[in-house]
């Protein structure tokens, strides 16, 4: 049985740039929605017992509860790690060096991810993937993610923004870009650099 994973810091700690209404519904009501969802879908087949990234790298496009609630489940695992209140500015270090190599300097990534996160049409997630040497970005609808081998850019992500409305309605509207502008003051790049490191 998975479990929803606890927030590693209070509701209200990303205050002003994620609003504690929106992070108690997201947490509260989807992320334990998905993994509710997850947990009826894998019940009694081969999936239960096995790990969650297991599961998500063998499913077919076709396993579509264990898809759109796997997806939610891991994705929002991710999300609530790499927000931190401390959070924001630039890595630094190896992952900054390979940030500039990969796409010329912070500012350009930060443009070209912003541009990923806006061109989701309808619900989606953005991405930084480490892939060997390199770093790059994608997208994918909906709960998808990169560890499902059937879409465009498999691989590791290292950093997960969510872009859809749920993740910043209630405080931005239909502001989107405002949403990630604020995502940016609150991504703990230390954790991601964990995960640079680890890929
Ligand atoms: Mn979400």
């Amino acid at each position: 049985m998975f479990k929803l994973p606890d927030l590693p810091y209070a509701y209200n700690a990303l205050e002003p740039y994620i609003d504690e209404a929106t992070m108690r519904v997201h947490h509260l009501a989807h992320h334990q929605g998905y993994t509710n969802g997850l947990n009826a879908a894998i019940e009694g087949t081969p999936y239960a017992g096995k790990s969650i990234e297991e599961i998500l790298g063998s499913i077919s496009p076709e396993d579509t509860a264990i898809r759109n609630n796997g997806g939610g489940y891991w994705n929002h695992s991710l999300y609530w790690q790499i927000m931190s209140p401390r959070g924001g500015g630039e890595p630094g270090g190896a992952l900054q060096e390979a940030i500039d190599k990969h796409f010329g300097s912070f500012a350009d990534f930060r443009a070209a991810f912003k541009k990923a996160g806006l061109g989701r049409f309808g619900s989606g997630w953005a991405w930084l993937m480490k892939d060997g040497d390199r770093l790059y970005i994608c997208s994918t609808p909906n709960q998808d993610n990169p560890l499902m081998s059937f879409v465009d850019c498999p691989g590791t992500p290292i950093l997960g923004m969510d872009v859809w409305e749920h993740a910043y309605y209630l405080k931005h509207q239909n502001k989107r870009g405002n949403y990630i502008d604020d995502f940016f003051d609150v991504i703990h790049w230390a954790e991601v650099e964990k995960r640079f490191n680890k890929a």
